[in-house]
């Protein structure tokens, strides 16, 4: 074989095996029905309520995947992060990205998001508050976060008046709900979210590159509504012993990459708040794959294995919360969940 056939051959392999890796990465990470026993199925008096769209006297919450949860009691409305418009990896690779005002419109349509009082926003990356300025405008809604999330509003003209900055420890009253912003910590960093700490400066214009969505500091939310109280934590990081002291009802967790974290990161995030705020339910979030447009009438996809391995991670969840007696619901569609 001559030295050409030889290096020919080489190229063709080596073509072939990054096909064959970017492919095996691209692929989602398990399947969200492998999970069945956990998924939440709304029963035929939540399905009637469902198409009453309010639901009087009855505190639910809607999944739209990664950590954006509208709470409802039906007279008041709070939203926690805002990504509704979940643009494809090649767009957010090769692109900069921007709300898709037109889908905005028609969720604010179909949740009714008229009775929208305020969105919370747990940092400022781009898969938790891209579409934060649009709610703004298009609703007069309170946004309230870091100095970087309002820089987010103020990039989309939402008018000050709108715009809180987050007291962190105080708590805000919106109707029934009262919501406490408790300082966190991000998921350990990436090379693509390589910026945690660092700070949205200016008044961010759309569109924007999503690297330009710095992190701004990370927060968690503790909401009580009557006598229910909810700890809502997007990311998988945590200030040792900052959740001490509470106890609540239902937790939403943020689970991304925590497949991707050594045993001892792992038993430390779940000890730090699972055993630590022993709720009766626990809501993985931060799950699904958001490069993906919200689906409407199926589940949620696993993220690929290019940012997790989402099976594992939701598999540790659910065996430490079980051992725990903790009941996992898994909501893969923006369905009324009631919160009892
Ligand atoms: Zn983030």
């Amino acid at each position: 074989m001559n030295l050409k056939k030889i290096f020919t051959i080489s190229i063709t392999v080596i073509i072939f095996l990054i096909i064959a890796v970017v492919t095996f990465l691209l692929q989602p990470s398990g399947h969200v029905q492998d999970f069945q026993k956990w998924i939440y199925q709304p029963d035929h008096k939540q399905q009637n309520l469902e198409n009453q769209k309010v639901l009087p006297n009855q505190l639910t919450v809607r999944f739209f995947g990664v950590s954006t949860l509208l709470f409802d009691d039906g007279k008041t409305q709070i939203l926690i992060d805002g990504f509704f418009t979940r643009p494809s990896l090649s767009q957010i690779l090769f692109k900069p990205v921007h709300s898709d005002p037109k889908l905005i419109a028609q969720i604010i349509q179909d949740y009714d998001l008229k009775r929208l009082n305020a969105v919370f926003t747990s940092h400022s990356h781009y898969d938790h508050a891209l579409d934060i300025a649009e709610l703004g405008i298009q609703q007069p809604v309170k946004i309230i976060g870091s100095e970087s999330s309002l820089n987010i509003a103020r990039g989309g003209k939402v008018a000050e008046a709108q715009l809180q900055l987050i007291q962190p420890m105080q708590s805000m009253q919106f109707g029934e709900f009262k919501v406490t912003s408790i300082p966190s910590q991000h998921t350990p960093p990436t090379a693509v979210n390589n910026d945690l700490g660092e700070i949205i400066t200016h008044p961010l214009q759309q569109p924007a590159r999503f690297s330009e969505f710095k992190e701004g500091h990370s927060f968690d939310y503790l909401i009580e509504h009557a006598k229910q109280k909810i700890l809502v934590k997007a990311s998988t990081g945590i200030v040792p012993n900052q959740l001490k002291g509470i106890k609540v009802d239902t937790l939403f967790l943020g689970i991304a990459q925590l497949s991707r974290q050594s045993p001892e990161y792992q038993q430390q995030y779940l000890e730090q708040t699972i055993a630590t705020v022993k709720p009766k339910v626990v809501i993985p979030i931060h799950w699904d794959n958001f490069w993906e447009p919200l689906p409407l009438n199926q589940p949620l996809d696993f993220l690929p294995y290019v940012a997790d391995n989402t099976s594992k991670s939701m598999q540790n969840l659910i065996d430490y919360a079980e051992k725990h007696h903790a009941q996992v619901q898994l909501l893969t569609q923006p369905v009324a969940y009631p919160i009892q």
